[in-house]
């Protein structure tokens, strides 16, 4: 794991070392505002953004899978 930021709220967290933010351009007359396209968040903002349900379903699921 290594040292990034939350792109939503910009605090420490840790991310895969083989993590590479992928942009999709510079966000110039785009919809993805130039923010990457697999954004890491930190679990709250995660919580914020996709829901404490489906981050629960997301960890079971990787429990299963181990
Ligand atoms: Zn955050
Ligand atoms: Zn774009």
């Amino acid at each position: 794991m290594k040292d990034w930021k939350c792109v939503a709220c910009g605090c420490e967290i840790k991310v895969e070392d083989d993590y590479e933010p992928e942009y999709c351009c510079s966000g110039k007359d785009c919809g993805c505002m130039g923010r990457p396209i697999n954004p890491e968040f930190c679990n709250e903002c995660e919580i914020k953004i996709f829901g404490e349900q489906a981050i629960k379903e997301r960890d079971n699921n990787e429990l299963h899978n181990t």
